[in-house]
């Protein structure tokens, strides 16, 4: 039985198609289906299911160490190290998490707007 019965499970295991762009032991990187930017990639936990920020344990620290170093990585080979870039993770309802398997969004290729304003 495979706990993680999301999306983001099924391209993990290969079963729907994704960009994969980033991949290491730990971390997968995909692009998101529909970007809010030029560039817009999902970092995943490849090996370890977490629903949400909220679910994480201490000794998940490393792992959402890599998420967020993963990311840097991938914007500096892509040479966004200069102008910059955004990390985000979104939590449940109210941050409109809409796949529950943690991911950090990375977002360049442009000047972002702010974000966090109530709707
Ligand atoms: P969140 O709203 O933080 O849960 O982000 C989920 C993200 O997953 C959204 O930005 C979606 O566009 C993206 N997404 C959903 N399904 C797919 C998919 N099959 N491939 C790539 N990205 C996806």
């Amino acid at each position: 039985m495979n706990e993680n019965d999301t999306i983001f499970g099924k391209i993990i295991r290969r079963e729907i198609p994704a960009t994969i762009v980033y991949e290491d032991d730990d971390v997968l990187g995909f692009k998101d289906i529909a970007p809010q930017a030029p560039v817009h990639v999902l970092f995943i936990p490849k090996n370890t299911h977490i629903a949400t920020l909220d679910d994480a344990k201490a000794g998940d620290a490393e792992l959402i160490g890599k998420l967020v170093l993963a990311a840097a990585e991938y914007a500096r080979r892509e040479g966004f190290e200069q102008n910059g870039y955004r990390v985000v993770m979104n939590c449940r309802g109210d941050a409109g998490q809409t796949v529950f398997h943690i991911h950090l969004h990375l977002l360049a290729g442009a000047p972002l707007g702010r974000f966090g304003t109530p709707m």
